[in-house]
């Protein structure tokens, strides 16, 4: 048995496809045969050239179109003229000839003024890795096209890689690097995926095909299980599905606690495939569509129509149910590799979300207009990621200002009063919480990033991840100021980061008056259980003895001993 660290619950079975990043060494050689470099490259070529045709053939929509202009590029002599070249007059080896007769492609296209033509260039270097994989005869696997049951091994899963996952076949996750609060796991927690990082040397221990089990809570996988460990883990997989049965009655009441106090129950989604299991779920409405996915899903910017159409089809989905739309939130471990973020020290603290958008007003005004047309479809509401200052927001809201009446120049429709609310996930926001309350309509605490920004620890550097908690007094502090400035101006607070749905911190959350809790949609259940059984009072009592505490340590143990009362 091998073990690593559960972050997605639940029992998979299945056999194993092993994503290894790879790295070549192209060696510089000149040979005595040319006829036969240049026969590996048209073959390498050709093959390409085929798998693309395919894909072409069987692919819709945006994918078709990506597709078909990738043919077009590798059907288009001058692309290949320069490897030719480089094998034909220089005697170049194959590879060799493929990396720089493509690079000075690429570097012609990079130099371009027009930002599209600019753009293609990421085309172009695509299309030379996929020939140089035919050349060093690597496997290049499609992980938007999987087998049933399939096990992903994984150095470690960007969230781009995770944004393209085929999840319906994927029944676990196993990787070397990754933390509990990082994109992937709370992607696989999504899905209901059961997921295990910290698993050193999985892409070596672990081959292509291997059948394995693995236990998304206690970390435990099993290469080749024995049917005695079948057997149990079966037993477990059936225990879990009595106690979500048991749940069921959860599913049409009203989300109060046991004397009346009536909450909001939402969820986060990555993409409006999501809004299917969310409301499988009994989520009532959206508290937070992470618009970001839609962005990595994606080898371009996606259009103003791209966007419309994803978050109309969300609108319409929920009815009128609440929808609460992030802008745009890349930046520190969310990587756009069209938009060639700079390399930064410090990411996390770095250009990212609201900071990026405002500075590239074109890209925000795409988005803004996008979310306002779908507005008219549904119950939309817009929120911005990341904001530190009250002139942020203000910035925000003028731009949005603006979209809105560029719209009505054009006659197009949308809903005038749309609610705009922000993200409270910065120390410095939830300090000036009641400044920053009176200029918009809603606040979701995202104690993801806020527990990172307040304790100062990276939300997914595993050495360190024993003091990223979300118990720290200075925490709960910030959150009761994030609530208390809402209130006070009268609009809501909701959360939207992680701690919401865990039912040790519920009670306190209650207690400290929390108007909406958004989660993991696999938690509403368990979420809407919990606090039926509690009762508002209680709650706030609660709240006053853990304000008074002075560590993480005697704050958890006050709401462990809450629970088993
Ligand atoms: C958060 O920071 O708590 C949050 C919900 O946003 P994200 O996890 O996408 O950064
Ligand atoms: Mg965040």
């Amino acid at each position: 048995m091998i073990i690593g660290k559960g972050v997605s619950t639940g029992i998979g079975f299945g056999n194993t496809v092993i994503l290894k990043s790879q790295e070549r060494k192209i060696e510089k050689k000149t040979v005595e045969n040319p006829e036969n470099e240049m026969k590996k490259f048209k073959e390498a070529l050709g093959q390409v050239t085929k798998e693309t045709e395919t894909i072409v053939e069987s692919a819709s929509g945006t994918e078709k179109e990506i597709m078909s202009a990738y043919l077009m590029i590798m059907k288009d002599e001058t692309l290949i003229q320069e490897t030719e070249n480089a094998i034909t007059n220089l005697k170049y080896n194959a590879e060799y000839a493929v990396e720089i007769g493509f690079n000075s492609v690429i570097q012609i296209f990079e130099n371009m003024d027009d930002e599209y033509m600019a753009g293609r260039a990421r085309d172009i270097a695509d299309i030379k890795n996929r020939i140089l994989a035919k050349l060093f005869n690597e496997q290049i696997i499609n992980i938007s096209e999987l087998k049933p049951n399939t096990i992903i091994v994984a150095t470690e899963l960007t969230t781009s890689d995770t944004a393209k996952l085929d999840f319906k076949n994927v029944s676990g996750i196993i990787t070397e690097l990754g933390g509990t609060n990082s994109h992937t796991s709370i992607m696989a927690r999504t899905h209901a995926i059961p997921a295990i990082t910290k698993v050193g040397e999985a892409t070596r221990i672990f081959h292509n095909g291997d059948y394995v089990a693995i236990n998304g809570d206690s970390g435990e996988i099993y290469l080749n299980p024995t049917q005695k460990e079948i057997e149990e883990l079966e037993k477990i997989k059936k225990e879990q599905e009595k106690e979500n049965e048991e749940l069921e009655k959860y599913r049409d009441s009203v989300t109060k606690t046991a004397d009346g106090y009536v909450v909001e129950l939402v969820a986060n989604i990555g993409t409006p495939a999501d809004v299917e299991i969310i409301l499988r779920n009994t989520a009532e409405g959206v508290g937070l569509f992470r618009s970001e996915f839609l962005y990595m899903d994606s080898e371009n910017m996606p259009t103003e129509e791209q966007q419309f159409l994803a978050y109309k089809e969300v609108a319409e989905k929920m009815g009128d149910r609440p929808v609460i739309i992030r802008t745009l939130d890349v930046g520190g471990d969310k990587d756009l590799k069209y938009l060639q973020l700079p390399k930064e020290d410090n990411p996390f603290l770095g250009y990212r979300a609201i900071r990026l958008c405002l500075d590239n007003i074109t890209l925000f005004k795409t988005q803004l207009k996008a979310i306002l047309r779908a507005s008219k479809y549904g119950n939309l509401s817009i929120m911005f990621p990341m904001i530190s200052s009250i002139e942020e927001l203000r910035n925000a809201k003028n731009i949005l200002r603006e979209c809105k009446i560029e719209l009505d120049e054009q006659d197009i429709p949308y809903k005038k009063n749309i609610k705009v609310g922000i993200m409270i996930e910065i120390p410095s926001a939830a300090l000036i919480a009641s400044g920053l309350a009176k200029e918009c309509d809603f606040f979701s605490i995202g104690t993801n990033d806020l527990i990172q920004y307040t304790v100062a620890v990276e939300r997914g550097n595993e050495k360190i991840s024993n003091l990223y908690t979300k118990f720290h007094p200075g925490v709960i502090k910030l959150i009761k100021q994030a609530i208390d400035g809402a209130h006070d101006a009268g609009i809501f607070c909701g959360m939207c980061g992680e701690a919401a749905g865990d039912e040790l911190f519920i009670p306190l959350l209650i207690g400290l008056g929390l108007d909406e809790f958004s989660m993991n949609s696999n938690n509403i259940l368990k979420s809407r259980k919990r606090i039926s059984e509690l009762e508002k009072y209680d709650c706030k009592e609660l709240a006053e003895q853990v304000l008074k505490l002075n560590s993480a340590e005697e704050v958890e143990r006050k709401l462990r001993e809450f629970s088993k009362r």
